[in-house]
């Protein structure tokens, strides 16, 4: 294998640490609150950062929703490198493309497989 996990160990384990302090955030932000901040902002006639603050938001839900899994996805990944078949489909026992794993250092799955996986 051609691949230096060493990068990508680097890269799993700032990742992990990123998604744990906005996991953090998030449950000390008390979620719910989206309708009151976008007025506060609409109020100011700033409609530009209206939608800033709502896709922001949107973004944190969405994290908040895939957060856990992709923390267990993380630590699967960095226990793949030490196993060492970091790197390979753990369907179907393939290679994954170094751009897949650079684009998403978890990936535990080849292109194929996760479009199989996710009925598409
Ligand atoms: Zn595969």
């Amino acid at each position: 294998m051609s691949i230096d996990t060493g990068q990508f160990r680097d890269a799993l384990i700032d990742e992990r640490a990123r998604v744990e302090h906005a996991l953090a955030t998030l449950r000390d932000e008390h979620p719910g609150s989206l309708d009151d901040e976008v007025e506060e902002v609409a109020n100011d006639n700033h409609l530009a950062e209206t939608a800033t603050a709502t896709l922001g938001r949107e973004i944190d839900y969405t994290l908040g929703d895939n957060a856990e899994q992709v923390l267990s996805e993380i630590d699967d990944a960095l226990q793949r490198i030490d196993a060492g078949t970091y790197g390979t489909c753990v369907s179907c026992g393939q290679q994954i493309p170094r751009e897949r794993l650079e684009a998403n250092p978890w990936a535990s799955l080849c292109i194929d497989c996760k479009r199989r996986a996710e009925g598409g």
